[in-house]
């Protein structure tokens, strides 16, 4: 048997080919990543009750020999599997419903461990003593010491390795590999906070002794796990810093004048983060920032200012949008924004011909265009620019990180900078873009009327329809929201867009100019849709979320959100910021009709405030930071164990010490096993 704890899998015993392969579907390849399988929960059997000790209401451990198995059929139609365990002192029922498949899994004689909780049943005779629905694990001797008598670990498993054997393989892995893999954590930072060495604390997370055990081993593999990943943003960062970049030049006071053709002047805020990206610009080090503004701070304008100064400055501007309505929205505003000064622009999207598009890539490829708008078509295409001077992400959250690294490979260093309105606190945003400088509009544009929230229910709806048609009639527009494109069988509560359009374009809102949108349209319908709405054609839109982010038509003023339960409060905050954009007064209205838990809080916090950061640390509160942040990236759904709402405090250590360490003369050196593990992410990356 090896020793290494890098090999496959399927050398650990107990496992072999035929499990390494149902393994791999949980990405457990080696050793190693089994050992760092963490437990999703835990069971605390070190309490088993004595049966005669367990009264009704109690919810138990306990462990007993099976008496009888019986099942029938009640007189409502139930099907009943009855099993009685006895321990000699007493016995206990399990009784599931509905479930006789279970039948197979027990064995007269052989001893289960059952757990939950106790009813007191009253038969013709005599009472006794059941517990519905009993989580249950049949016993063997040997494994007795994993699975009973201690607090157990329950891991989430995949089809063909069951609890048991999962913990027997744990186990081995530990006894034979935990204490062979190397520490990255310094010694001295062990020591500084009284860290187990990494073996312990395994052993600590998968079979805690006690719960202060279980404590100090979860805080010790937290905190490695911040500290890599902020080490590798630092790292990255330094690295980057090393790039010459592009010296942006271009005199403040023709932007000034610029800014004067506006119709609006510029918050103090977006003055400010102006002036922090024009001085990046004009250095001679690459510019990697990340602008964070709330949906509707103005974000555009500046985007806008830093396109002006790249294409001054003789270079071509790149602007990245997640969506091709929004790509095109930019594209138009952009154009009619720089109408005056002659730049070229060009729109690059996935739906273009192969003609128009070779025309355009031989144009930009010839420097004859400006700026280069488009989609995420605009890496995933043979486009070779032609001295690219400024990358502008717009709405990051929608993009993962390798998408950014792409893009950037195109061009000699060009500038970047990243747009977002996922609102996430200064320590976050360290550790999930740490490789980026921060730029934060924390301000709205003056004049802005909050925008009325309520949450109505839906037999209500027609009350709701009654307001959009007054709104209309007041020269205002409206979208209406569905989660659905079109009716779905396996989900018959939810609305979908052709059934709304169709109810209401009979009926109540008869009189006016409708039109449905949604991602199963072609990109030319869109395109023409998105035209009328802008210019005041039609009145509605029956719209799925692919209106949610950027959409901006200031006349617009009411958003209606069908079944508002199925979204989450990012999204819903995204889609609420598609209205109250003008001088009109705005209003979202949320249909649900009494909801689970999570989506009451949802609906409460949206109906309470407008503040993204606010609405952001309720949703991560109720569903926790994978969920916030979207899709898989910034690996950060990778964090096995570290929290970040609960290991705030951690977090704030982490910084310390990362930024300590990368300040360190030679660290690379020094600590060279981080640093090997470091280069490892940058791989995968
Ligand atoms: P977001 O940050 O969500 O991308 P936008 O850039 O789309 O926001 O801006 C929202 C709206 O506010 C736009 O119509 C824009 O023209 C307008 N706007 C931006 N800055 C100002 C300002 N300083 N004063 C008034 N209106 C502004
Ligand atoms: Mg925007």
């Amino acid at each position: 048997m090896s020793s290494d704890p890098t090999v496959s899998i399927q050398y650990l015993k107990g496992v072999g080919p035929k499990r390494a392969e149902l393994l791999q579907k949980i990405e457990i390849e080696t050793i190693k990543d089994l050992l760092y399988y963490f437990p999703r929960d835990y069971e605390d059997r070190s309490k088993v009750l004595e049966m005669r000790h367990i009264s009704p209401g109690q919810t138990v451990t306990i462990r007993g020999k099976v008496m009888k198995i019986e099942d029938y059929q009640t007189s409502r139609g139930f099907k009943i599997l009855k099993v009685t365990f006895s321990d000699d002192t007493d016995v206990i029922n399990g009784v599931w419903f509905n479930q006789s498949y279970l039948k197979s899994k027990f064995e007269k004689g052989e001893a289960y461990l059952l757990n939950g909780k106790v009813s007191e049943k009253n038969w013709r005779k005599y009472k006794s003593k059941d517990i519905n629905n009993p989580v249950f694990e049949k016993l063997d001797d040997e494994e007795d010491s994993l699975n009973a008598g201690r607090v157990v670990p329950i891991y989430s498993l995949t089809e063909g390795v069951n609890q048991k054997r999962m913990r027997k393989v744990m186990a081995n892995a530990l006894a034979n590999y935990a204490k062979k893999l190397p520490d990255l954590l310094p010694a001295f930072i062990k020591e500084k906070y009284s860290f187990p060495d990494l073996g312990t604390a395994l052993e600590g997370i998968h079979f805690p002794e006690n719960k202060e055990d279980y404590i100090a081993a979860r805080r010790r593999l937290a905190f490695e796990e911040f500290f890599i990943f902020q080490l590798y943003a630092l790292h990255k960062k330094a690295s980057y810093a090393k790039n010459k970049g592009i010296k942006h030049q271009y005199p403040a006071s023709k932007i000034s004048a610029f800014l004067k053709e506006l119709n609006f002047e510029l918050t103090a805020a977006q003055k400010r983060v102006w002036q922090e990206i024009k001085a990046d610009m004009e250095k001679e080090e690459q510019m990697r920032r990340l602008l964070q503004g709330d949906v509707g701070s103005g974000k555009t304008i500046i985007a806008a200012l830093a396109l002006i100064e790249t294409m001054a400055s003789g270079h071509q501007g790149i602007f990245m949008a997640p969506t091709e309505i929004l790509a095109e929205q930019h594209y138009l505003n952009l154009k009619e924004l720089f109408a005056a000064h002659g730049y070229k622009l060009a729109l690059i999207v996935g739906s273009l011909k192969t003609k128009e598009r070779e025309e355009l890539e031989s144009k930009i490829a010839a420097g004859e265009i400006d700026l280069i708008i488009g989609t995420h078509a605009l890496f995933q295409s043979s486009i070779s620019y032609s001295n690219p001077g400024l990358i502008v992400i717009d709405e990051q959250h929608r993009f993962g990180v390798e998408q950014r690294y792409q893009l950037k490979s195109k061009g000699e260093n060009p500038d970047l900078l990243v747009m977002t309105a996922t609102p996430i606190p200064r320590s976050m945003a360290m550790l999930i873009y740490g490789d980026l400088d921060l730029s934060v509009i924390d301000e709205m544009p003056p004049g802005r009327k909050p925008i009325g929230t309520f949450w109505r229910r839906s037999n209500r709806r027609n009350k709701i329809y009654k307001f959009v048609k007054d709104k209309i009639k007041e020269g205002r527009q409206a979208y209406l929201v569905c989660p659905l494109i079109e009716p779905s069988a396996e989900m018959p509560d939810l609305i979908s867009t052709e059934e709304l359009a169709e109810e209401l374009a009979n009926g109540q809102l008869r009189e006016f100019k409708l039109s449905l949108l949604h991602s199963k349209l072609s990109a030319d319908q869109k395109k023409e849709i998105m035209q009328n709405f802008r210019d005041n054609k039609l009145d509605i839109l029956v719209s799925t979320t692919v209106i949610e982010v950027g959409v901006d038509v200031a006349n617009a003023t009411v958003m209606v959100i069908e079944n508002a339960e199925r979204f989450g409060l990012a999204q819903l905050h995204q889609l609420r910021g598609r209205v109250g954009r003008g001088q009109h007064q705005s209003y979202c209205i949320l249909i649900s009709d009494p909801p689970g838990e999570d989506a009451t809080q949802r609906l409460e916090v949206m109906t309470s405030t407008s503040d993204g950061f606010k609405i952001a640390e309720e949703d991560l509160k109720i569903r926790g930071p994978g969920e916030f942040f979207g899709t898989r990236q910034h690996g950060m759904t990778d964090l096995k164990i570290a929290d970040l709402i609960k290991d705030r405090q951690l977090l704030k250590l982490v910084r310390q010490e990362s930024q300590n360490m990368i300040k360190t003369k030679n660290w690379e050196n020094k600590y060279s096993k981080l640093f090997k593990k470091i280069q490892q992410m940058e791989l995968k990356i």
